[in-house]
């Protein structure tokens, strides 16, 4: 189990947390004492959660949630709010993964759909979460689950790189006008990880194979090796970072 301190009485949301890398962090921080909001779009996914974390039932909720339409956002804020009382953190980590379609072939509805996912989605939350902090003169700490394909790309993935590299420049803009408040917003690349998004992609997409076959420690990572991070980013342990995007894979963005 991870143990992190810093952590217990906060209300955090976690979007796109009923699986993968979101659903790690929701763990991690429900053991170490947070209540736990998560909105994502599949409500029998998110029942299923709830079923597989009853234990917790008092600290967790799940709100059906579209991170494309604003106003699901402004919901599974409210929600925190009403039900927790407060709101001190965020994961974001709903994301679309790459088509895989070269950008020569991609349909301006394919483009605007990853968009309004991966990126608009992610500025409508941040905007919320962020609103909700300040109007509660609370401080907290914002985390966008970004991607190393931000820095270091493969091919048919124009979206998704585009995406995740406008997803650092906001948190980084986002940080600059939450800092006044003791609002951080970080950001996390994740590398390689296994979760069904990354098990999608590699089934479509032979270019990944080189990619994994280079990672310098020799192995993809785990969901929980980025959850972990996700919430030591929100817990009291990273008061003093703010601004900041950081790779967790294995050294895969080195060279
Ligand atoms: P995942 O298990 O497929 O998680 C993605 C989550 O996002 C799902 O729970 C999905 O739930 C949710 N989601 C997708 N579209 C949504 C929408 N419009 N509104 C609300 N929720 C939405 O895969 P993952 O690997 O953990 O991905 C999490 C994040 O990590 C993503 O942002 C991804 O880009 C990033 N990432 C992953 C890797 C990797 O190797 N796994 C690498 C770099 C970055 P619903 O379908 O039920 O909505």
């Amino acid at each position: 189990m991870t143990i992190i301190s810093g952590i217990e009485g906060k209300s955090v949301i976690v979007t796109g947390g009923a699986t993968g890398i979101g659903r790690a962090a929701v763990e991690i921080l429900l053991r170490n004492g947070a209540s736990v909001t998560v909105g994502s779009r599949r409500q029998a996914v998110g029942h299923e959660l709830l079923r597989d974390l009853e234990q917790h039932a008092d600290r967790l909720q799940f709100v059906t949630t579209d991170v494309s339409a604003e106003a699901d956002d402004q919901r599974l804020v409210s929600a925190a709010l009403e039900r927790f009382g407060s709101l001190d953190g965020a994961v974001n980590s709903a994301g679309m993964p790459p088509r895989g379609v070269p950008i020569h072939q991609m349909s301006a509805e394919q483009w605007a759909y990853s968009v309004s996912v991966n990126l608009t989605g992610l500025f409508f939350c941040v905007k919320y979460q962020m609103q909700a902090m300040m109007e509660a003169g609370r401080s907290g700490s914002i985390v966008v689950i970004s991607s190393t394909a931000a820095v270091c790309t493969v091919p048919g993935s124009a979206e998704y790189v585009a995406t995740k590299a406008g997803a650092n420049g906001l948190v980084r803009a986002a940080a600059l006008d939450a800092a006044a408040h003791q609002i951080r917003v970080n950001g996390i690349m994740p590398g390689a990880i296994q979760t069904p998004m990354f098990d999608a992609a590699r089934g479509d997409n032979a270019d990944f194979e080189p990619v994994i076959a280079a990672i310098p420690v020799g192995r993809v990572g785990t969901p929980v090796e980025v959850g972990a991070a996700a919430a030591w980013l929100v817990s009291d342990q990273s008061t003093y970072v703010t601004g900041v995007t950081f790779a967790v894979d294995g050294g895969g963005s080195l060279d």
